[in-house]
């Protein structure tokens, strides 16, 4: 009889925690993906890994939410009962993209072009 392989738990994941996306279904570092909880019905993106519940683990990239999305796997992933909201992740998305491609860490503000009223 042998127990020891259930006894020792192994510490061979020295960079941190791996992730499963539910889009891709791809193992990745916990960092490289984006956190998804499910708050009042919508799924909203937790960054910063600090909202309470069950995450979801999503590459920030839209093809892999696409994939989530069609085949319903946030609510499975999160044990929810409904159809999520994904409004707040595609935007968070969208910005992260973009940020991406300026190259900045920080996701830019929108910017709004006043009509300004010309006093003259
Ligand atoms: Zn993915």
């Amino acid at each position: 009889m042998k127990a020891d392989a259930l006894h020792s738990s192994s510490a061979r994941n020295r960079k941190g925690p791996v992730r499963t996306c539910v889009g891709c279904r791809a193992r990745e570092q916990a960092t490289g993906l984006l956190r998804v909880v499910a708050v009042d019905g919508a799924s909203v993106p937790d960054p910063r890994g600090r909202l309470p519940g069950r995450g979801a683990w999503l590459h920030p990239r839209p093809e892999c939410l696409d994939r989530a999305e069609r085949r319903s796997a946030f609510p499975r992933a999160l044990r929810v009962p409904g159809p999520l909201d994904l409004g707040k992740v595609r935007s968070y998305l969208a910005a992260y993209g973009e940020a991406q491609q300026e190259g900045v860490g920080t996701v830019p503000a929108p910017s709004f072009t006043e009509d300004k009223v010309d006093p003259s």
